[in-house]
């Protein structure tokens, strides 16, 4: 492969010696698309909550609840101010884009929408972006449109699949399959022009490169903290205030009331309307962490980063006899899939892991994708500002090492 220099901006280097995993084993780790991984900052920031503050939040007057109430909330305010949210109490802490998807459904769709409306998503989605709209679609008799995607991995013409019926549309910001950022303003105009309310999945974008919701103008934005350096089990829901305040709870339970009788309960305001019981306390206050490490590094600074790593492994994949990479949009991001003639990808990935190199093998949440492509399975390489153009030459020696083997 060509010789290129890494940007100035960002020392992979020297960023890996902040992830414990990466001092303690060798690993080339190619699978940020399913999660990332943690800076000891991070871990540290939840270990400090277990030893040294260790309370519920929003209960109590003693000392260690109110710095646990505190810090949680001061997380909620860097997610906001991440996004370029004002208001605070829109964000939503969740599980993941998973339970925000499902928040939507449940607490939006079921209660506005009727037989015969539509809600329109692609045919890219994640599956936690469409199993979601087939079980509310099939609940209120509503309809689900799907936008098709071109082999290139890009979404032609969205404005044929809208209609006045269109009463919700759902859109990776970008696909962990192709890698493509989507253009999603182009589609939030189309949502505001047919008035329905628009959702990005944004697990893909957020870590990847900036997000500004306050200019793309969403009206719901989902994402999972795990993918961006923070713990796994808590993710986020942006929503528009005036959408939350109106919306039904989720869940029912402790803290996201006001007052309950026997009978009937009234509602806690936003966000914790939407966060019945104990929240995911330690891991709100990991992703807070999280959000201040990406800010050290610059988000900009990442996505030039990973356009670079991107289109250098794109050009060292492409020289691979007998590989098929699937899509090739113009505006992508980090992520890229692929088969090699007469290797499952399985095999490949278990010939990659006896080198240290995890790479995804499988459907990747999007079976309707594989169904489109005509295949059971492929393998997909992921990167972040972690990785460098070392371990992307590692990567293709590697496949063509899996392919000696199999002749
Ligand atoms: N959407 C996209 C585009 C994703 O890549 C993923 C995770 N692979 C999800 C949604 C679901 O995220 P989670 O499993 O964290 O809920």
């Amino acid at each position: 492969c060509i010789n290129m220099t890494q940007p100035n901006s960002i020392d992979a280097n020297q960023l890996r010696k902040s992830f414990p995993i990466f001092e303690k084993r060798s690993l080339i780790y190619l699978d940020s698309a399913a999660t990332s991984q943690k800076p000891k900052i991070v871990i540290d920031a939840v270990k400090n909550f277990y030893n040294e503050y260790n309370s519920n939040v929003h209960r109590s007057i003693y000392d260690i609840s109110q710095e646990a109430t505190e810090a949680y909330e001061t997380a909620r305010e860097k997610v906001a101010k991440f996004l370029n949210v004002d208001k605070v109490d829109s964000i939503i802490f969740t599980k993941g884009t998973t339970e925000s998807m499902n928040l939507i459904a449940y607490s939006w769709v079921r209660h506005n929408l009727k037989k015969d409306d539509e809600i329109l998503i692609t045919e890219m989605e994640h599956h936690s972006n469409m199993v979601p709209w087939q079980l509310a679609c099939k609940d209120v008799g509503a309809k689900l449109k799907i936008i098709p995607f071109e082999f290139d991995g890009t979404l032609k013409h969205p404005e044929k699949y809208f209609s006045k019926r269109t009463k919700l549309v759902s859109i990776s910001h970008q696909s962990n399959v192709f890698g493509t950022i989507n253009d999603i303003d182009k589609i939030i105009n189309l949502a505001k022009k047919y008035n329905a309310i628009s959702v990005i999945d944004a697990a893909q974008s957020v870590p990847h490169f900036p997000v500004d919701v306050k200019a793309i103008d969403c009206d719901f934005l989902a994402f999972s903290g795990h993918k961006m350096l923070g713990p796994t089990g808590v993710g986020v829901l942006y929503g528009k205030p005036e959408l939350l305040e109106n919306m039904n709870p989720f869940l029912g339970g402790g803290e996201m009331i006001r007052s309950v009788q026997l009978n009937e309960s009234t509602w806690n305001d936003i966000p914790w309307k939407f966060e019945a019981g104990t929240p995911n306390i330690a891991q709100a206050i990991g992703l807070g962490v999280a959000v201040d490490f990406l800010n050290e590094i610059g988000m900009n600074n990442i996505h030039n980063y990973e356009k670079l790593i991107t289109d250098y492994a794109l050009n060292c994949l492409n020289e691979i006899d007998g590989i098929t990479i699937y899509g090739n949009p113009p505006n992508r991001g980090g992520v890229i899939t692929f088969n090699i003639n007469n290797i499952h990808s399985h095999d490949l990935a278990q010939i990659l892991n006896d080198d240290k190199i995890a790479i995804r093998a499988g459907h990747h949440c999007a079976q309707p994708i594989m169904n489109k492509l005509n295949v059971s399975s492929t393998a997909r390489a992921s990167f972040y500002f972690y990785n460098t153009f070392d371990e992307i030459d590692l990567l293709c020696k590697s496949i063509k090492k899996a392919i000696k083997l199999f002749k």
